[in-house]
């Protein structure tokens, strides 16, 4: 008998609709494949009972709470914010505030994000850079790690970092990038969230980054329903699919799915406190 591997997805969009399954079977599924935890990032308050609810029906489950960038020009105006100054922001983020800090009060909610930068927006760099900032100021607060998304934007980030760096660590989601740029994050105390980008043969930075870095820096993640692994483009992603990027890991390092598998799920446990 193969030993029993236990794999953990940080990053599962489960509360999203793209999925073409009922959550209890995708749930079910991931079990089935090894994929014993699952972490439900927040994208914006309006979604927080929605994955209350599923983190209550599935104890495998945990959930964040957070503004995500796309989610930000929305939910920041809703709530009676002027995005052209920094200072404009301020209603919005206050209700924001406000709703993470409740979110927080579950134990099951176990960390803050996702937040980020997101250079495909039409929203300025600065103002991007004020509501992350203020997100990470709620996590240490509050004694949690935050979830980063950062696409195009790596500079921006680092000047942030270099400001501030999250008290209580964190990771930053969907790693892309070159092993200097890995190790730097690394460097802040920052996990790599490691997703479906490197099973595709064209990532070649990508897969030079997570080789290069030890496997006590890696968090494994689908992102699902996004980012389809090599071969099932054009399909919603789904948890299940999370033992293939760490055979990919595994292939990468030279060594076993299993020792893959246990310490990227003890870095999991250590990082969320579960
Ligand atoms: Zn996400």
């Amino acid at each position: 008998m193969s030993p029993v591997v236990e794999f953990a997805d940080s990053h599962c969009h489960l509360d999203f609709d793209a999925f073409d399954a009922p959550h209890a079977s995708i749930v079910a599924s991931a079990r089935a494949n090894g994929v014993q935890s699952i972490l439900v990032p927040g994208v914006a308050p309006a979604h927080f009972q929605r994955q209350l609810d599923l983190v209550r029906a599935h104890a495998s489950l945990r959930w964040a709470a957070g503004l995500h960038p796309w989610w930000l020009e929305a939910y920041l105006k809703h709530h009676g914010s002027d995005l052209s100054t920094v200072s404009g922001c301020e209603a919005g983020l206050d209700a924001l505030e406000a709703a993470i800090v409740e979110a927080l009060q579950h134990p099951s909610c176990v960390a803050v994000g996702e937040c980020g930068l997101d250079k495909s927006l039409a929203v300025a760099d600065e103002i991007q850079r004020h509501v992350m900032s203020r997100q990470i100021g709620i996590a240490d607060a509050h004694a949690k790690p935050v979830i980063l998304h950062c696409v195009g934007m790596h500079h921006v980030l680092q000047q942030s970092l270099s400001q501030h760096r999250p008290a209580h660590g964190g990771v930053v989601h969907a790693f892309s990038g070159s092993p200097e740029l890995a190790e730097y994050y690394w460097s802040k105390g920052l996990f790599l969230g490691i997703g479906g980008t490197i099973t595709y043969a064209r990532a070649r930075k990508t897969r030079a980054a997570v080789a290069a870095m030890p496997l006590e820096a890696l968090l494994l993640e689908t992102d699902a329903p996004d980012m389809p692994l090599c071969g099932r483009q054009g399909q919603p992603n789904t948890p299940d699919q999370l033992p293939a990027i760490a055979r990919v890991v595994a292939e990468l390092h030279g060594c076993s799915v299993e020792t893959v598998a246990r310490v990227t799920t003890a870095n999991y446990q250590r990082l969320f406190a579960v």
